[in-house]
């Protein structure tokens, strides 16, 4: 069956009804204070070496684990052990490797409150954003196992009388998978099921900062059938693993999301290394604007900015950077737009309360602060939250939004939440268009306005991978707004779309003169 024709979405929870959140919330809170560990598992024995503590970006006095890093002479036992799993698991029929994926899905669901603590205990995500990741992890397991169903399948090409011609897709062989912190268990999951789904072994680096939510999704996956030796966990950095596993010979293909200057340096990695050539499919950031007219809805726009720009603390590919706001309601605009930021519950990210919690690291934070410091510098502050002290212990950045002259100032993304907003007159919406595709980037758009051919305009000239018209311009679904973009944003194919599994695959005719 097709994903999507039947409803195949996870069905995530309302945490409005008390029927369903009070359980979910007990059971959530008996992972409270719960330890875990993660160290590298290669063919599924668990590797120690050093091992470092996780404290929690909400509260850096509370420790949340241990992880230990993978060294080099770990990475290379790993790639010689995905390569010979490599055969059996690209023999195994692919509704076996499907079977897997669906169990796998289903073992999420029932670890969901675990889960869900974990990723906002150690990437300080919201109970609300928790949720969605772990049904968008689940999405993707089915979606990609479905997929890669159809796309496997042999086709007998149509050709001359007397021969037979048919094409035969298979897996290419061991496949590196490295994710971003920001969505450590759904970016994690949806690289390796893609990758798993079309018959590649897979050495998973996972970022360094959400190690343990990632190691435990990989003992599931274990427990849900997938051979262990078919994939294989190495925590650490992206100068260490990332690297000697980018530089490895014996790879075949790289799934990357994360930072566009790390996608080019992994391009060059693979570039100089011996070997094949190899696929790299990178999904990395954006400078996204969304453009709002005067026929637009003042109080939804503030609402979807609201959304797009400071929920997930602004820890989101597709977070909106920049409103162009047409001059004759951007005073109205800013008005609402500071009564809404002075709305925003900031803090522990494991109260239901919680609208804005940390970013993920001291790293992240200063960068940001440093960026708020230029603003109130060099442009007009339109609002700013301040700290509550709960956060004091914490790696916190307080929204702010503020007024620039032109997108070009912003030289590059900033990962957090921090808005900018730019008026534009209406006779100069050429120039807007001019300066949104001038970034480069090319992830989402989003547009306000009730008139319809102007939206399609914008729409058709701005040169993104998704636009979203008259509503907030996040949380993409999987099977439904296939997602990724083009130019500095990344090489798609898109995550969760038809085509996405195309990349890691190889394809082979056979030509029979009987
Ligand atoms: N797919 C996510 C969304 O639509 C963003 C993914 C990312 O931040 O890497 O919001």
């Amino acid at each position: 069956h097709i994903f999507g024709e039947e409803r195949l979405n996870s069905q995530g929870m309302n945490l409005n009804i008390e029927s369903e959140s009070l359980p979910f919330l007990q059971e959530l809170n008996t992972f409270a204070t719960q330890q875990w560990q993660a160290g590298p598992l290669i063919d599924g024995e668990i590797y120690s070496g050093e091992a470092a503590s996780v404290t929690s970006p909400y509260d850096r006095r509370q420790t949340v684990g241990s992880v230990s890093f993978a060294d080099q002479a770990m990475v290379n036992r790993a790639i010689e052990k995905a390569n010979q799993a490599f055969p059996a698991w690209n023999a195994t029929l692919v509704s076996e490797r499907a079977a897997c994926l669906t169990r796998l899905a289903d073992l999420l669901e029932q670890h969901r409150e675990e889960l869900i603590a974990l990723c906002s205990r150690e990437a300080g995500k919201s109970v609300q954003d928790g949720i969605d990741e772990v049904r968008e992890a689940v999405d993707f397991l089915r979606y990609y196992g479905a997929q890669s169903q159809q796309l496997m399948a042999p086709q007998v090409m149509p050709g001359p009388t007397g021969e037979r011609n048919e094409l035969h897709v298979q897996g290419r062989g061991a496949f590196v998978c490295i994710s971003p912190w920001n969505f450590p268990l759904a970016i994690f999951l949806g690289q390796v099921a893609a990758a798993l789904a079309t018959g590649n072994t897979v050495l998973a680096k996972p970022a360094e900062q959400t190690s343990l939510v990632a190691f435990r999704a990989v003992q599931l996956a274990h427990q849900a059938g997938i051979p262990k030796a078919a994939l294989q966990l190495l925590p650490g950095s992206g100068a260490t693993v990332g690297h000697w596993l980018t530089s490895a010979e014996n790879i075949a293909g790289v799934c990357f999301t994360g930072s566009t200057a790390t996608a080019r340096l992994i391009n060059q990695t693979l570039a100089n290394r011996q070997g094949a050539i190899i696929p790299l499919i990178a999904e990395t950031g954006g400078q996204n604007a969304m453009i709002v007219d005067s026929t637009s809805l003042p109080e939804q726009v503030v609402q979807d900015v609201v959304d797009s720009s400071f929920t997930s603390a602004g820890q989101r590919c597709s977070a909106c950077r920049v409103i162009f706001v047409q001059e004759d309601i951007a005073d109205r605009i800013s008005e609402l737009l500071v009564g809404a930021m002075e709305q925003l519950t900031i803090g522990d990210p494991n109260s239901i309360k919680t609208d804005v919690g940390p970013v993920i690291d001291e790293s992240a934070r200063d960068g940001l602060l440093k960026h708020g410091e230029w603003l109130k510098q060099h442009a007009k502050v339109i609002g700013e939250m301040t700290l509550p002290p709960c956060c004091e212990n914490g790696t916190f950045v307080a929204p702010l939004a503020a007024e620039i002259d032109h997108i070009g100032v912003l030289e590059k993304e900033q990962f957090g939440p921090i808005l900018h907003l730019i008026r534009y007159k209406a006779s100069a919406l050429d120039e807007v268009i001019e300066q949104v595709n001038g970034t480069g980037y090319g992830l989402t758009l989003g547009i306000h306005s009730r008139n319809e051919g102007h939206a399609q305009q914008l729409a058709e000239r701005i040169n993104v991978g998704n636009v979203y018209i008259n509503r907030n311009q996040i949380g993409a679904v999987v099977g439904v707004q296939p997602f990724g973009g083009q130019g500095l944003s990344g090489t798609g194919p898109k995550a969760g779309g038809p085509h996405y599994l195309t990349r890691f695959i190889t394809e082979k005719t056979f030509t029979n003169n009987i």
